[in-house]
Formats: C-alpha cells, structure tokens, sequence
C-alpha cells in the first residue's frame, strides 16, 4: 500500500523523536512491503519564525490532501509572548478544527514491564490499567467566547462554556461504538449538579445510550472521577468526556500509568484521516540532549496504521516492538529504574526498529 503521512516536526523535543517515529515507519514499510511518502508541514513555533502564522494555509492544506498527519508537539518559551491569536497552540486548536475532528482517544494502559514506574500503590496498579478517555475535542470552553475587560475598575475574565446537541450526540456515538469494541462499559463524566452543558450532555448521552443496549451506561461527576481513578483506575473501560474535563483527565490518566512520554493519542472526525500525536507537550526542558522518550509519538504512529491505514498487524508489530524493549529492560530517562539499562532517544528509537 502507498500512504502519504503529513509530517509536523514541531518544537524543542519534538524534531528528535519524530526522526525515531519515521524510521519506525521506513522499518514497517520495508518489513511489510508498503511506500510510506512524507510531507513536511511546519506548524507552531517552527511555522511562527518561517511564516509568522502557526499554522499556514500551505500546512492546513497539506494536512487535508495527506492520507494522516503525524505530529509531535509544539510550543516552547521562545514564543510564549507573541500574541494570543499566533501563539503555537493557537495553531493546533485551529489544525484540529480545520480538520474537523470532534474525537479524541487517549488509551491509558499500563504496560506489566513499568508496573514499578507507576505512582498508585502496587496493590492499586496491580489491578490493571486498562481503559480509554474519549474526549470531546472541538467544543466547550476552548471554543466558546473568550473575553477580558474592564468592569467596575477591576479587570473581568470569561471563557464560554457551550455544547449543542448534535455535537454531544457525534461523540456519544464515537465513545459507545469504542466501548462495543471493548468490555462494553461506558461511563460518562460531567457537572450536571452544577452545569447546563453537563446537564444537556447527560441527557443526550443517556438517550444516545438507548441505541446500545449492550453497552453499560453509567455516569459520574468529574470531581468523583478524578478521585476514582487514582483509587481504582480498573473499575473503568470507556470514559466520555466534554474538552476541558477530558483535557484534565486524560492526563491524570497517563501519569498513573508510568510515563506521560509513552501514551498516544488520536484525533478523528467522519473520515479515515486523522492526527495522531503523543499527549505530552514540547519538553523544552529536556531538548537537544537526547534524552526524550520517542515511544508516545511511535505508538501515535502505530495508532495512525491501525485506524486510519487498517494495518492491523503492522500496528501490532510495533506495539509489540515496545513491549519487548521494555521487557529486555530497556528505558529512558524519564521511564528508569533500578537494575534497568539506560538509552537515548535515538538509541530507544533503534532498539523498537530492531524488534520489529
Ligand atoms: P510537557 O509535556 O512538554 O512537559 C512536562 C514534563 O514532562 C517535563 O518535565 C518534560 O521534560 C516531561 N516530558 C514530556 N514529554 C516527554 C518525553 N517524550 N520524554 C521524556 N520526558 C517528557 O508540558 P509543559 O512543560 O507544560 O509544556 C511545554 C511546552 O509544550 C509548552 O510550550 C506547551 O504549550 C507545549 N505543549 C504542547 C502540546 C502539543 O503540542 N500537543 C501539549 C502540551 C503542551
């Protein structure tokens, strides 16, 4: 098969581990007999001091004709005071938007090998770790109305809140359909003791639900969820969620699991191509040293071969790739424990070429 890829190299960290990201296609390619083409698409701060845009009308375009988009991460301190509107994360919500995907999946699995790696107590992770967050990506306060001004001699913020129905219902069916593919466990998180979105969203869900009678409905306050899932993270299979609570939650969902550097993430909307990307941000801290962990942009793009190239065995090659590094104890950095052999990114990036 010939898939083009788009390819946004992004910031700080961001260039270092997409280059192990693409020899893990070239590897996949050769192994299975496919042509992976990439194009560049420069986004965020890199697209700024090129074109003063984060995100160019050129890269949204190339994004839109390629088969997927890969893209590490953006962002760094260098541009953290240019204007609101061209800041690089500016760019992503507008990518994201442009590209019209309204879902999010955030796997959050604990791999046995890092079982030590994860922050619960043993008896807690080793229950197993096993769910997804699917998260409502272009509606909610992100995209709602945000404002400043001057009210009574003080300075006065808000930020929107909005969700119409049929968004609620798109994502519904995304997350019901994830969970049938799964245990068939479906909880909903919202604010409906507080919020009317939360109280439109719970409804809309619950009458989505009647389309799934398989599916275990249930649903919990987001307060209660962030609590429940650092006290019994296995209670859950699928977890749906509106933009800012996914946001949150997704995250608190990676950290239990060992590593924000190893957790992927997929955005999609009607059609087969999506972005694919790690959770984690542009680690400015970390860049130039070789020591970033590439595995959650390698599993993004093993997430990019399953859905949108149905490359079910290739994706499973390099999801196994991973797994085998680690149980030869191998690890990053950020991954390392005692009487485990440390390597760089780029070493990390050989070692998973090397299993597959
Ligand atoms: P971050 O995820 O970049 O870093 C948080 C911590 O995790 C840091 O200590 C970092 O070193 C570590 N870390 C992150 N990825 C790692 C990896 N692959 N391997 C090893 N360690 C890793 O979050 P932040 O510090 O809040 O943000 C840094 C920049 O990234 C900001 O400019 C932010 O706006 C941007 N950002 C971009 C995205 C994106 O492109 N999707 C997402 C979040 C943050």
């Amino acid at each position: 098969m010939h898939k083009s890829i788009a390819i946004i190299r992004g910031d700080c960290i961001g260039p270092e581990i997409m280059e192990q990201a693409i020899a893990v296609l070239d590897r996949v390619a050769e192994r299975f007999g496919h042509g992976f083409e990439y194009m560049d698409a420069p986004m965020g701060g890199e697209a700024i001091d090129k074109f003063g845009d984060p995100l160019p009308s050129s890269t949204l375009d190339t994004c839109l004709t390629a088969d997927s988009v890969l893209l590490s991460a953006v962002g760094g301190p260098k541009w953290d005071d240019v204007p609101k509107d061209r800041r690089p994360e500016r760019g992503l919500l507008r990518l994201r938007s442009g590209m019209g995907l309204y879902s999010n999946i955030r796997p959050a699995k604990i791999f046995d090998e890092l079982r030590d790696a994860s922050p619960l107590r043993p008896e807690i992770a080793e229950r197993g770790i096993d769910f997804v967050v699917v998260r409502e990506l272009i509606g909610g306060a992100y995209f709602g109305e945000h404002k400043t001004e001057r009210k009574n001699g003080e300075d006065y913020a808000s930020d929107i809140m909005a969700y119409s129905e049929h968004e609620i219902r798109r994502i519904a069916h995304v997350a019901f359909q994830t969970a049938r593919k799964r245990r068939k466990k479906l909880c909903s998180v919202d604010k409906a003791n507080v919020l009317d979105s939360s109280k439109l969203w719970r409804r809309v869900v619950t009458e989505v639900g009647r389309e799934y009678p398989d599916v275990t409905l249930s649903h919990m306050y987001v307060d209660n969820c962030a609590m429940q899932i650092v006290k019994d993270p296995s209670q859950f299979d699928v977890i749906v969620t509106e933009n800012l609570f996914g946001d949150i939650l997704s995250d608190e969902a990676s950290m239990i699991t060992g590593s924000i550097g190893m957790i992927p993430s997929s955005g999609l909307g009607d059609g087969t191509r999506g972005l694919y990307e790690p959770i984690h941000g542009s680690a400015p801290d970390i860049a130039g040293q070789n020591t970033a962990n590439p595995t959650g942009l390698i599993l993004a793009a093993a997430m990019m071969l399953r859905y949108s190239f149905d490359m079910a065995a290739e994706a499973d090659a390099v999801e196994n790739a991973v797994s085998a590094v680690l149980r030869d104890g191998f690890r990053t950095a950020d991954t390392m424990s005692a009487g485990k052999t440390r390597l760089g990114c780029r070493e990390m990036g050989k070692a998973i070429c090397d299993r597959i």
